[in-house]
Order: C-alpha cells, then sequence, then structure tokens
C-alpha cells in the first residue's frame, strides 16, 4: 500500500455522517484517522475493518474532542501511523433538544464544547500538523447545520454551537488561506441517523424525518451517503478555489 496517498481525519466516525464520510473518502483513496468516544470502539473498530478489507488503510483513537490532549492525540497518532494529515473532518455533534426556557447551563455547555470547542480543537491542531509538514493544500471540513442558518424551536444550544461552527470556519478560512489551506462546512437538513431519534427531538423541536421531507421542495429526507459525496468534493483537489463557505445539502430547505 502505497504511503504517499492523502490522510485524512473523521471524528465521530463510528456511526451515522461520520461513518458514511469515513468510508467515502476511503474509497475516494484517503488512508483514514478514526476517531470517537471510548464507548463506541466495537463500532469504530468495524468501521475501520471495512476500510481495511476493502485494501484502504485505518488507525483508530478513541477520544473526547473537547479535550485538547484527545485532539492532539488524535492528529499527531494519525500523521506517525499514516504519514501525513491534509484533511480534517471536525463532524462530532450532539443535540439536546429544550425549550428555551427550560434549557440548563449544563446542556447548552455539553451541546457547545462538543460542536465549537471540538471543532476549535480540531481545525487548530490539525492546522498547525499541516502547515509543519509543509502541505500546502489542506482542507478543514466543519459540520454545520440547516439550524446554523435558521432558528429551531426547541434547539437553542444546537443552533448556537451550528451557527458558530460557521463563524470558525470562516475565521479559519481567513487566516489559513495564504497557507493554502482552505475551511468550508457542509449543512445538512434533516438525514436518517441517531441524532434525529435523540430524546425531546419530536417534543420540544417537533422535527421527525417525515415533518422535514413534507416541508422541502424535495420532498424527502437526505441520506447519510449524499452528505459524504459533498464531504467527498471539498476534501478533493477540485474544491481548491472554495473556502469560508457553509454549504446547505438539505433537499432545498435552505435557498439562500
Ligand atoms: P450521530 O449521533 O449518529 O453521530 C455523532 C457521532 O459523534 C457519534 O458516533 C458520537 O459518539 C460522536 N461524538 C459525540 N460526542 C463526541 C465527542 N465529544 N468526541 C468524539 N466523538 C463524539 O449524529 P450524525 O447525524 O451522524 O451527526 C454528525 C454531525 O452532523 C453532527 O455534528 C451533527 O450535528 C451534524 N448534523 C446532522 C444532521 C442530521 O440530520 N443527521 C443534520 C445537520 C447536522
Amino acid at each position: 500500500m502505497s504511503l504517499s496517498r492523502r490522510v485524512a481525519i473523521v471524528t465521530g466516525a463510528a456511526q451515522g455522517l461520520g461513518k458514511a464520510i469515513a468510508l467515502r473518502l476511503a474509497r475516494d483513496g484517503f488512508a483514514m484517522g478514526l476517531n470517537d468516544l471510548p464507548n463506541k470502539q466495537d463500532a469504530l473498530d468495524d468501521v475501520a475493518q471495512t476500510i481495511t478489507k476493502n485494501g484502504g488503510r485505518a488507525a483508530t483513537f478513541f477520544g473526547d474532542v473537547t479535550k485538547e490532549k484527545d485532539v492532539q492525540a488524535l492528529v499527531d497518532g494519525t500523521a506517525d501511523a499514516l504519514g501525513g494529515l491534509h484533511v480534517m473532518v471536525a463532524n462530532a455533534g450532539i443535540a439536546v433538544p429544550a425549550p428555551f426556557l427550560d434549557e440548563s447551563l449544563a446542556s447548552f455547555d455539553r451541546v457547545n464544547n462538543v460542536s465549537v470547542t471540538g471543532t476549535f480543537l480540531c481545525y487548530q491542531h490539525a492546522a498547525r500538523k499541516m502547515i509543519a509538514q509543509g502541505i500546502t493544500d489542506g482542507r478543514l471540513i466543519g459540520a454545520s447545520s440547516v439550524a446554523g442558518k435558521q432558528p429551531f424551536l426547541g434547539l437553542t444550544s444546537y443552533c448556537a454551537a451550528k451557527f458558530a461552527i460557521r463563524g470558525i470556519t470562516q475565521a479559519a478560512a481567513l487566516s489559513l488561506g495564504p497557507h493554502g489551506i482552505t475551511a468550508n462546512a457542509y449543512a445538512p437538513g434533516l438525514i436518517d441517523t441517531a441524532i434525529i431519534n435523540v430524546e425531546g427531538m419530536r417534543e420540544h423541536a417537533n422535527l421527525s424525518l417525515q415533518n422535514w421531507a413534507d416541508v422541502v421542495p424535495l420532498k424527502r429526507h437526505g441520506e447519510p451517503e449524499e452528505i459524504a459525496s459533498l464531504v467527498s468534493f471539498l476534501a478533493s483537489k477540485e474544491s481548491g478555489y472554495i473556502t469560508g463557505q457553509t454549504i446547505s445539502i438539505d433537499g432545498g430547505g435552505r435557498m439562500s
């Protein structure tokens, strides 16, 4: 197996969008550094095995993206094991639906820590590694949401976090452009994964796959592989003149 192939990291890669993105980037030819929480070990190992069985390369790193030492270990470990780092997909995120007047500070902080602090740490440590290794076409890719472009009832902390990812992505694009590193984010509408079935999503946010299909022009929910397809393009060399963008992929739910 060639050691000169490009290397990508995906956080939250054990399931859902992260898994679909990891499998797609591996198919595209990337060697994959895979992260998720320690309690997802079996699922993440399965993703790695699928990649290696299909002739790819993968290394797993269990850790919490809100902890700087875990992100540092992920970035250093991936670069050491797989021979570099070209793409960081800061995908991990959580949602805790609650009515605005009832949301606790602890839940607001937890949601923002995973998405906002996690994305900041992943972008910063990945960019430092890319610059140190002389990579001049690096890619930082974040997970925003349609909830990062418009408010949703019952998702205050989630909206705050997903709006913030657009800000971090734009700030990173501004700073890192001179190094040839781009920063972009994907903003999915409703995709069929575990996050949309968390407790309170129907009760407080009134969100379900069917509700979403009813209101968007394409009249269906999205699939993880469709998000992976956008990330595949953003990770590729062909996206090299796009930076600072958060691209909606939501069946037409948000048109501007
Ligand atoms: P998911 O719940 O299926 O997967 C999220 C993964 O992130 C899980 O494997 C989880 O263990 C991991 N994770 C959570 N906290 C972590 C932490 N601190 N450190 C490392 N890993 C952690 O959800 P998903 O739908 O696959 O979501 C992926 C991303 O896409 C999230 O950022 C989410 O906000 C975003 N998103 C999803 C949708 C959707 O409809 N599914 C829509 C818009 C945006």
